[in-house]
């Protein structure tokens, strides 16, 4: 059978909190609050409802005093790893690192100043907390932007890598990399070529991507190509207003590239003039009966037998309809004929028959798992040898 080949960029790990992100790790789902910091009532209120959603990392904005002082009581009541989110005032990271949190968030170019950057590179290094050097082609240092007219991505990149070899020159290697736009051709043009030269993670986003919808197609657009090749180690999904629909619409992507396979994918055709069953009824049951199921598990159900045989046949479980029965097919083999009216009933038995034979084989797999990359591991190793001698200029992406 034809299997699909994959590379992930080779990145290094970062630990935050208990997540290790980068490696062969899953991509961590990230989002982040809109209440005023200091409200901490509100801010656990949407922390938890995130954490109810799926959430996996939150960051919080830290742009006064305020903010900082209760960090350490948001950190407290929440389950998932914080992250602090500093722009402008290198005096509130370093505030923010006064406190029990899992990870910080600058944009060394708004600081004012590399020095500024390298006393917070410094608190961070004493305190063990990693870093996400943002870089968003909005607000690029007026240096990179002039270099080559105007925020491009080369100039995108040039600012991360000189922001890494600060970083590294203090002795600092705890970083994950972004390199943002709301522009998706620049954002996937930036990542990539990041990603050529250089192996720390990188956090994955299309920003300002605006309203849903729109916003999660647009984001779709600039992320499926970036995690098909294999870049991105935590993503995060930007809409207008609640950030809850951001944790699905995210898992939704993972899902689509296969990246992280959280659930049974179920195929279903569009329905046609030739649809012989109805189609609707029974999807709609079968995703209620496999609503909070984790196995990795394809099924395919379509409407008559144009394409029913195909997909059924190339699918775990599937079953191709036509004149009110259902051929049910395992791993490309016909098994038997139902009626409609036993369809899904008859799937989730098979299912279940099925996870037991995929668990008996060492095969299942469930709750998210990733990929993992086919490259070798003394490739692995060879890149953070040389990572480890500073050098961050490496074709990582093989
Ligand atoms: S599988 Fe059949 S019913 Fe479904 S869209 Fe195709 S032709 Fe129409």
């Amino acid at each position: 059978m034809y299997k699909h080949t994959f590379h992930r960029h080779k990145t290094r790990v970062v630990q935050v909190g208990g997540l290790a992100i980068g490696g062969d790790n899953p991509i961590i789902v990230q989002s982040m609050t809109t209440p005023d910091t200091s409200n901490v009532a509100a801010v656990l209120a949407e922390i938890h409802r995130l954490e109810e959603a799926g959430c996996e990392l939150v960051r919080v904005t830290v742009p006064k005093a305020e903010d900082a002082a209760v960090l350490g009581e948001i950190k407290r009541r929440i389950k998932i790893p914080l992250i602090c989110d500093i722009h402008f005032d290198y005096k509130m990271a370093l505030a923010a690192l006064d406190h029990p949190i899992d990870k910080i968030r600058i944009n060394p170019g708004n600081l004012g100043g590399m020095d500024r950057f390298r006393i917070v590179l410094k608190k961070a290094k004493d305190k063990g907390i990693p870093m996400r050097i943002g870089v968003n082609a909005g607000s690029l240092e007026r240096e990179f932007a002039m270099k080559y007219g105007y925020p491009c991505p080369p100039a995108m990149v040039d600012s991360a890598l000189r922001y890494i070899e600060i970083a590294e020159s203090e002795g600092y290697h705890d970083m994950i990399v972004s390199l943002k736009s709301s522009d998706v051709l620049t954002a996937v043009e930036a990542y990539r070529l990041y990603a050529k030269q250089a192996n720390y993670p990188t956090h994955i986003g299309i920003t300002e991507a605006g309203k849903a919808p729109y916003a999660v197609t647009k984001s779709a657009c600039g992320l499926a190509p970036l995690l098909l090749d294999g870049i991105g180690d935590t993503i995060r999904i930007s809409l207008l207003g609640d950030p809850v629909p951001e944790i699905a619409a995210a898992f939704d992507i993972l899902q689509a590239t296969q990246r992280r396979v959280r659930r049974p994918e179920i195929i279903a055709c569009p329905t046609c003039g030739r649809l012989e069953i109805d189609l609707e009824k029974i999807i709609a049951e079968l995703e209620q009966r496999l609503a909070g199921r984790t196995t990795a598990i394809k099924i395919s159900v379509l409407g008559c037998v144009v394409n029913g045989p195909g997909e059924a046949r190339e699918a775990d479980l599937g079953i191709a309809a036509g004149g009110g029965k259902g051929m049910i097919f395992k791993r490309g083999e016909k098994l038997y004929t139902i009626p409609e009216s036993e369809m899904v009933d008859c799937l989730m038995k098979e299912i279940e028959i099925w996870e037991a034979e995929e668990r008996a084989a060492g095969r299942l797999t469930t709750g998210g798992v990733t990929f993992t990359t086919d490259a070798h591991e003394d490739e692995h190793e060879e890149c953070c040898e040389d990572d480890a001698k500073g050098k961050i200029g490496l074709p990582l992406l093989k």
